[in-house]
């Protein structure tokens, strides 16, 4: 079966089918750096990672492109009040991004800057003008006619036949209610970044920076554009209106838009107190991979309610799985193979596929997982798991984690980096003692830990209880939990 996406284009689900065999091209709009990203964002970033990473074990080559919105009006404002130059303000911010992006297991696509295609854009505009559908303003601005592209709204699906012809607009967001000729150019104004270029000095708009750059790296019309859903209208619309009406021909296949994510039922908002980057959520403690499988653990069209409750349970399905695996790396099997845990295994992959090939339903990956955890854990105590299961069930646990990346327990050294950064910030006061406990735990690396594994297995060959129980204290002192069981020694950090 092949994978199925719901195209915000068409409004239903569609086979996906990409134009050239074997490769999609997609784009995402990426952030606007101007401040640290929220769980929103990041939901939305993630869910773009899980496609494409669903495209790849799919079998297709991926290009995957982003755009960093580095001038606009917020940026704009944010610098000029800091009196610093746009590209010291968005430094900062872009890189805070990169590894936030990091520290949640999001592959980098291929960024792309607004800044660094300045000269593309004042083109693009100028193509615009000389087809007659955009036009100058007495300031050296521009604008893009949208009576002159009659499908203006099929995106949005709203219907702006009875919107006043030639009324402006020149803020980057505005509401449907407001569809007017939108500003592709913005003519300098005192105190602001402008740049010189062919069609006079200023700067881009947002909508055609994410025009000229998906094309120009990606070609004219290519498969996927993305984003969160306020960003079909205006900024998915204008997109579309600019690229169709300068070449004639599609702009992107398919539309993929994330939901909102709501905090604990209610719109995220500063002054409601329920506001959180990702920095704020370790600081207090919860542990990348918690935050990861969170997110990631609402099928993308569903609006994604964030509970601290909800965290505290991705954090125990993690562990769950880590255990898991780690009782299957590290046990003692019966040679052989048991019919019943290769038929698992087998189930468990189809049932993941095709989860995720029907519009990346990631809760019954999840579910699907999970089950043959269940099932495959009682196997385990009842001795029915032979060694030749092994490498079908760790096979499952691999194809799942090539979705979601949540099994190699990297979140120490991960959470240490926030508390340096924190502390490099003055904001040593936000850290929390949670977080202090984990970045202890995180102190031993795992190859220290299996050194003393090894000691404590040796004390137990030569019967000397006292030393292997010294050393399994001296571990659970540094935050990390020895299980003696009669498949092994498993340990896991608290
Ligand atoms: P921005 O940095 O504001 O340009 O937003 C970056 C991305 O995050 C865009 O794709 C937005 O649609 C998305 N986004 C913003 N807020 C939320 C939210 N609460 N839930 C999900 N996605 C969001
Ligand atoms: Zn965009």
């Amino acid at each position: 079966m092949a994978l199925r996406l719901f195209n915000t284009m068409s409004s239903r689900i569609e086979e996906f089918h990409p134009l050239r065999d074997h490769e999609v091209r997609m784009y995402a709009c990426g952030p606007t750096v101007y401040d640290y990203g929220h769980i929103g964002n990041f939901r939305t970033f993630i869910a773009v990672d899980l496609l494409r990473r669903v495209f790849r074990q799919s079998g297709y080559a991926v290009r995957h492109v982003m755009n960093i919105t580095d001038v606009d009006d917020k940026i704009i404002r944010n610098a000029a009040r800091d009196g610093v130059s746009v590209q010291q303000y968005t430094a900062k911010y872009e890189k805070a991004f990169l590894e936030d992006a990091a520290m949640i297991a999001i592959e980098e696509p291929t960024l792309v800057r607004a800044t660094e295609h300045i000269p593309e854009m004042a083109a693009f505009v100028a193509a615009l003008v000389e087809k007659g559908i955009a036009y100058r303003t007495d300031d050296g601005s521009y604008y893009f006619h949208i009576a002159k592209f009659p499908q203006y709204g099929k995106l949005s699906k709203k219907d702006f036949s009875g919107m006043l012809d030639g009324a402006r607009v020149d803020v980057d967001e505005y509401d449907k209610d407001s569809a007017r000729d939108f500003a592709l150019w913005k003519a300098p104004k005192p105190g602001e970044a402008s740049w010189d270029t062919a069609i006079g000095p200023g700067r881009p708009g947002w909508h055609l920076e994410c025009s000229v750059m998906s094309m120009e790296e990606l070609g004219e019309t290519f498969d996927l554009h993305a984003g969160g859903e306020d960003l079909i209208f205006p900024h998915h619309e204008n997109e579309i209106a600019q690229s169709e009406s300068l070449t004639g021909k599609p702009f992107a296949n398919f539309w993929f838009h994330a939901r909102f994510l709501l905090v604990e039922g209610e719109k995220m908002s500063k002054s409601l107190g329920n506001f959180f980057t990702l920095r704020d959520l370790v600081l207090q403690g919860h542990k990348p991979s918690s935050i990861r499988y969170l997110l990631t653990s609402v099928p993308y069209r569903n609006q994604l309610n964030f509970t601290f409750d909800g965290l505290k349970q991705a954090a125990v399905s993690v562990e769950r799985l880590r255990n898991f695996r780690s009782r299957l790396t590290t046990g003692n099997f019966a040679p052989g193979s048991s019919p019943e845990m290769q038929a698992l295994a087998a189930q468990t992959i189809d049932r993941m596929k095709s989860a995720l090939d029907d519009d990346l339903n990631t809760a019954q990956a999840q579910a699907a997982i999970f089950e043959m955890v269940r099932q495959a854990n009682a196997s385990l105590d009842a001795g029915g798991v032979k060694r030749d299961d092994i490498p079908s069930l760790l096979a499952a646990l691999t194809r799942f984690d090539e979705i979601f990346a949540v099994l190699d327990d990297d979140d120490g050294p991960k959470m240490k980096r926030v508390f340096d950064w924190a502390v490099s910030e003055g904001r040593e006061k936000d850290v929390s003692e949670e977080l202090r406990a984990a970045i202890q735990s995180a102190q031993l690396s795992d190859v220290d830990i299996e050194k003393k594994i090894e000691e404590i297995k040796t004390a137990r060959v030569g019967r000397d209880f006292k030393a292997s129980d010294a050393i399994r204290a001296e571990l659970s002192e540094a935050g990390i939990l020895v299980e003696i069981t009669k498949d092994g020694i498993r340990w896991r950090r608290k």
